[in-house]
């Protein structure tokens, strides 16, 4: 028989799974705050449950408790690294970054990624699995627990695809921004994705008060097609229709994200095309100078063509912010931490 992944249920779930096992209503209320308010990593911390329920708990349902294998403290920013093992052996990596307004964590989606963008290290390997909500709700709770500061807005903008592995990923944030776990506001949740259409359709009828950011990283399908495989699947009007209707059904404006890289989507013209892309759209632009990777050739633009590129779309009335880079000493992009951990293994394995 299958075990329960019993930290993905929700409060009715679990109330539905105790009486099953003959409990009273109340111990799912206890059970749901241990996991989602009190971080609990364990049954064993469930002190007010008897050892009895706890035993049977722990013989029914799988407990999802990530192991931290590292963690990288930048001396930059104090940006951290984490590198988490899962049941199963896989590692994946989130990251803490400390803002003014609050701790924002970076969550991972999936173990590696099949979305090939060219740039990116988490899917040099390709898709390994999707995570379960559990699994990404405590890449959160394991952080929150570990510095002791309340966590206050979530970006599903690690290694993965969210809207490749769809319905965990709303059961994810109904639990996360839910009543009696962390109640982070919706408002502060950001789900990143490479722009697949109905993916997109489908996450603006939730009825849910998220933002969504688009990587867009071409003005056009031509270019756009050489960074991205997923733009072969679905071209640049379709995605913007997608977009159109997503602010529609939530009023949400969203976020364009353009990865700078040098001579390949970063000179004037290509700013102007993007601001005839994007000025119908409800949104700004969030300018990330590329993290190079090794395996790839890709280089950073310089600043002063980031800064021309951000002065040619201002100019024309969009709204821009320059990515701040992040622990840029501890391997800060998307999947280069895992990356180098499973390389070094395998080295050491041979
Ligand atoms: N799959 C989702 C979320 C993951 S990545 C998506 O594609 O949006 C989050 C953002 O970082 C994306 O815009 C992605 O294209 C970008 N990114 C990944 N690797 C990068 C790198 N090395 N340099 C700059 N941006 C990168």
């Amino acid at each position: 028989m299958n075990k329960t992944d019993i930290k993905s249920l929700t409060h009715e779930e679990l109330q539905d799974l105790l009486k099953g096992m003959g409990e009273k209503p109340f111990r799912a209320g206890q059970l749901y705050r241990w996991m989602h308010e009190k971080l609990a990593a364990s049954f064993d911390e469930m002190t007010n449950l008897s050892k009895d329920l706890r035993g049977k708990l722990a013989e029914n349902c799988t407990f999802t408790a990530l192991k931290p294998v590292c963690v990288r403290i930048s001396q930059i920013d104090d940006t951290r690294k984490y590198l988490f093992e899962l049941e199963d052996g896989n590692v994946i990596e989130s990251v803490l970054m400390k803002y003014k307004h609050g701790n924002s964590v970076c969550i991972s989606s999936q173990v590696g990624c099949r979305m090939g963008c060219r740039f990116c290290a988490s899917t040099l390997d390709g898709l390994e699995r999707n995570l379960t909500p559990s699994e990404m709700l405590d890449q959160i709770y394991r952080i929150q627990r570990d510095t002791g500061e309340r966590v206050s807005n979530v970006v599903v903008m690690g290694s993965g695809e969210p809207l490749d592995n769809y319905d965990n990923l709303i059961r994810f944030i109904r639990l996360l921004t839910g009543e009696g776990g962390l109640n982070i506001s919706q408002r502060n949740v950001t789900v990143s994705t490479c722009g697949i259409v109905p993916g997109i359709r489908k996450l603006a009828e939730e009825d849910l008060q998220i933002t969504l950011a688009l990587s867009l990283h071409a003005p056009n399908d031509e270019v756009r097609r050489t960074l991205m495989p997923v733009a072969k699947r679905y071209g640049l009007n379709e995605v913007m229709d997608a977009c159109r209707y997503y602010f529609e059904k939530t009023g949400r404006r969203l976020t364009f994200e353009y990865s700078l890289v040098q001579g390949v989507n970063d000179n004037l013209d290509e700013a102007k095309a993007l601001v005839r892309l994007i000025k119908d759209q409800h949104g700004h632009v969030n300018l990330i100078p590329v993290n190079p990777i090794k395996e790839r050739e890709y280089v950073q633009s310089g600043r002063q063509a980031i800064e021309a590129f951000k002065n040619q779309l201002e100019k024309s009335g969009i709204n821009v912010t320059v990515r701040r880079e992040m622990g840029r000493d501890i391997d800060g992009a998307c999947g280069q931490l895992r990356k180098s951990f499973i390389d070094k293994e395998r080295k050491e394995g041979e």
